[in-house]
C-alpha cells in the first residue's frame, strides 16, 4: 500500500548502492557482485518447486561466502521458475498489453486485478498462479473474451450480469 509501488521497472536497479556492501552476517565490507551456481526452494501456489540456476548474479560476501538477495537475484530465480512451469514472463505480459494498446490500469480493471499486480508481473517480482497465467492467456489470445469482459464504453459487463 506504499504509493512508490505505483512507479515501475526501473526504481529497484536505480536505487541500488555502489559496491562493496557491508554483509549481514559478518559485518565486514566486502560484499560485491559474483555469479554462482545456486539451488532454491521456492514456495509457488501452494507447491514447492526446486530451483538450479548454474549462473546466478548475486552480491556475495568476499569475507565469509554470504550471499546478499537483491532484487535483480530475486528476478533471476523468478524469471527461471516461470519458464520452468511454462508461465509467461514478464516481458511477454507486457508486450501482449502493449500491443492491445492497454495501460496497466485498464487491463487491471478489465481482469479484476490491482494495478500493482499487473505491474509486478510484468517487473518480474511477482509470478502468476497457473490459473491467472491461463486466464491472461485467453485473455490476450481470443477476442471474444475480451469482449465478454469489456463492454463498449470501456467499462466492465460482469457487473450487470443477471441470473435468469
Ligand atoms: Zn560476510
Amino acid at each position: 500500500m506504499t504509493p512508490e509501488k505505483a512507479k515501475t521497472t526501473e526504481v529497484s536497479h536505480s536505487r541500488a548502492k555502489p559496491f562493496p556492501w557491508r554483509c549481514p552476517e559478518c559485518g565486514k565490507k566486502e560484499v560485491r557482485p559474483a555469479t554462482v551456481a545456486h539451488t532454491s526452494r521456492i514456495k509457488h501456489d501452494g507447491r514447492l518447486y526446486t530451483v538450479e540456476i548454474p549462473g546466478l548474479r548475486v552480491p556475495c560476501c568476499g569475507a565469509c561466502g554470504e550471499l546478499v538477495f537483491d532484487n535483480d537475484a530475486d528476478e533471476q530465480i523468478a524469471q527461471v521458475l516461470r519458464e520452468q512451469l511454462g508461465l509467461l514472463s514478464g516481458e511477454q505480459i507486457r508486450m501482449n498489453r502493449v500491443e492491445l494498446g492497454l495501460s496497466q490500469r485498464i487491463l487491471a480493471e478489465h481482469l479484476g486485478v490491482a494495478v500493482e499486480t499487473i505491474s509486478r508481473w510484468e517487473n518480474g517480482v511477482l509470478t502468476q498462479t497457473r490459473a491467472m497465467d491461463r486466464y491472461l492467456r485467453v485473455y490476450f489470445g481470443v477476442p471474444a473474451a475480451r469482449t465478454a469482459l469489456v463492454g463498449e464504453s470501456g467499462t466492465s459487463r460482469l457487473g450487470v450480469h443477471v441470473e435468469t
